[in-house]
């Protein structure tokens, strides 16, 4: 304890910021390896990042149950063909139990700052908490989609009703019978759409640009799947590799053949067809822009919400809030009793978000927002010495299991700190020289796709129009290029030699 400032100092090897899907892959790495030297510092008060954020009805993953886990701990007892919220929550807390995480996370406990001490050679994270953790290495598992994104629309401060974002779900209201209007139409407003369109009075669905949407065919998985996939030795290995090689060939169209994207656009529009039969509403919904320029949505039962008699989908744009109503472009007030914003998150601006000081007094936010965010393998960034990001810039993929893409991380991230304890090393810097050759990599093929070719404006694109959250192409390249660790693309600083002792002749 530092008492003249009242700051509690606490000495450890590596934090790791965040407790979800990335952090808890990172603590579970650690662990494999017989480390005890870290600590998981949680906001929340407990564990599952995104899964135990979004509480939303219908919440739940799009991408196939058995691809969403990680390689070594696979799950066969998956309900669906797709994960609800709340099996992904469980799958987390079974492993966090299994590997014994939960001694090492600090719940409750926000990082505010973080600063490279250049004399100690440490990270400084300082917690809402009021400790300072000096430690050698920070390991970011923040992820770029937990900060939501409100658009300020003018009158909404005096709106009398509920308001609030879907992925801070007030579960105190009561929607039965009540008035709604829902703002955007992207994954998430998909999902809980039509949800509560069950139960509330009326939904006023305002909707800005519609998204494309494919039939996502969910299904339970039959109790005899489950057994197979338990007992027969092999099986769910090879039912995982099949769904993985089905989900990257989806990266074809995007990254390389526009040509067949036209394919997946009948599918979404014959899909569109088959549950809405009214023309006017089936033109509101057809999107003018290429499949995959924004990111792909999922469902079934969606278009055979917006058919419902109490649900309305608004293409005219909210000019105005008043107490208890909302006002269109054409000037028709809508009676609300609460507002729910499906608008998403701040993406490429999250990380500038984070009070992050590095070698020389460097401001990461600053830099970034003149530079964009760079990094090498979306992982290490110059001028930040230790300082590794998991689901870091560029690397979400929207055609495949960001859980690949997270372990490939996890295992880079452990390599490079087992390379620098090797070496003897201090500190582990990424050089200039190879973060530029990433970044003029990955730009070089990101302007190639759909992202950028497509039509559209995705919250992929940053405030310059640079792609800075997608991985271009396939996500096994990306295991290909973490796989081996290059020290050469790094610089490494020796630890002080340690003051030298008094040397003790030995008696003989
Ligand atoms: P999103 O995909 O970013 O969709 C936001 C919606 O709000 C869009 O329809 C958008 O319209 C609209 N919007 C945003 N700002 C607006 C504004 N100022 N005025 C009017 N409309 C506005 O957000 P999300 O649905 O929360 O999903 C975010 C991401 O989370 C997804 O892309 C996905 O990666 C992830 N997610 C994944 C799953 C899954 O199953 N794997 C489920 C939910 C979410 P525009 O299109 O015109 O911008």
């Amino acid at each position: 304890m530092d008492e003249a400032a009242g700051i509690d100092r606490i000495e450890i090897g590596t934090v790791v910021i965040g407790a979800g899907f990335s952090g808890l892959g990172m603590a579970i790495q650690f662990r494999m390896e017989g480390r005890t030297d870290f600590v998981v510092l949680e906001k929340a008060d407990d564990l599952g990042g995104t899964w135990l954020g979004n509480t939303y009805p219908g919440c739940g993953c799009d991408i196939p149950s058995h691809v969403y886990s990680y390689s070594f701990e696979q799950n066969p007892d998956w309900t669906h063909t797709y994960p609800p919220r709340q099996e992904i929550l469980d799958y987390l807390k079974r492993l966090a139990d299994k590997y014994r995480l939960r001694d090492s996370i600090r719940f409750g406990v926000e990082m505010t700052a973080a600063r490279w001490d250049a004399d100690e050679r440490r990270w400084h994270v300082t917690t809402g908490t009021g400790q300072v953790y000096v430690a050698q290495f920070l390991v970011t598992g923040i992820g770029s989609l937990h900060m939501p994104y409100i658009p300020q629309l003018p009158g909404l401060d005096r709106f009398s009703g509920a308001v609030f974002h879907s992925s801070r779900w007030n579960h105190d209201l009561d929607l039965r019978g009540k008035r709604v209007a829902v703002v955007g139409t992207g994954s998430s407003a998909v999902q809980f759409v039509p949800k509560i369109a069950e139960t509330v009075g009326e939904l006023h669905l305002f909707q800005r640009t519609p998204a494309w949407i494919l039939p996502k065919a969910e299904a339970p998985t039959p109790a005899w799947l489950r057994r197979a996939l338990r007992w027969v030795p092999g099986l769910q290995r090879a039912y995982r590799t099949l769904l993985y090689w089905q989900l990257e060939a989806r990266a074809v169209p995007f990254n390389w053949l526009p040509v067949l994207i036209k394919g997946g656009q009948a599918i979404a529009t014959r899909h569109m067809h088959r549950s809405i039969s009214d023309p006017a509403l089936r033109a509101k919904l057809t999107p003018n822009y290429k499949l995959g320029c924004k990111r792909v949505v999922m469902s079934d039962d969606f278009y055979p919400a917006l058919c419902r008699d109490n649900v309305e989908l608004v293409t005219d744009w909210i000019t105005e809030i008043g107490q208890d109503h909302v006002v269109d472009t054409a000037g028709v007030e809508r009676k609300v009793d609460a507002i729910i914003f499906g608008t998403g998150f701040h993406v490429t601006d999250a990380f500038h978000r984070l009070d992050i000081t590095g070698r020389d007094g460097r401001d990461l936010a600053d830099q970034w927002r003149t530079s964009g965010n760079e990094t090498h393998l979306g992982i290490t960034t110059a001028g930040y010495p230790n300082l590794f990001f998991l689901l870091g810039p560029n690397t979400t993929v929207g055609h495949n299991s960001t859980v690949f893409m997270i372990e490939s991380q996890i295992r880079y991230v452990a390599k490079a700190i087992r390379h620098t304890e090797r070496m003897r090393a201090d500190t582990i810097e990424v050089t200039h020289s190879a973060q530029n050759r990433f970044q003029a990599d990955i730009q070089r093929r990101l302007v190639r796709g759909v992202w950028s070719t497509g039509g559209c404006d995705a919250w992929f694109l940053d405030s310059k129009g640079v792609n800075r959250a997608l991985w271009p192409g396939f996500s096994w390249r990306y295991r290909l290029r973490t796989r081996k660790f290059d020290p050469a693309d790094f610089q490494f600083a020796p630890a002080p030699i340690p003051t030298a002792r008094p040397v003790v002749p030995a008696f003989r």
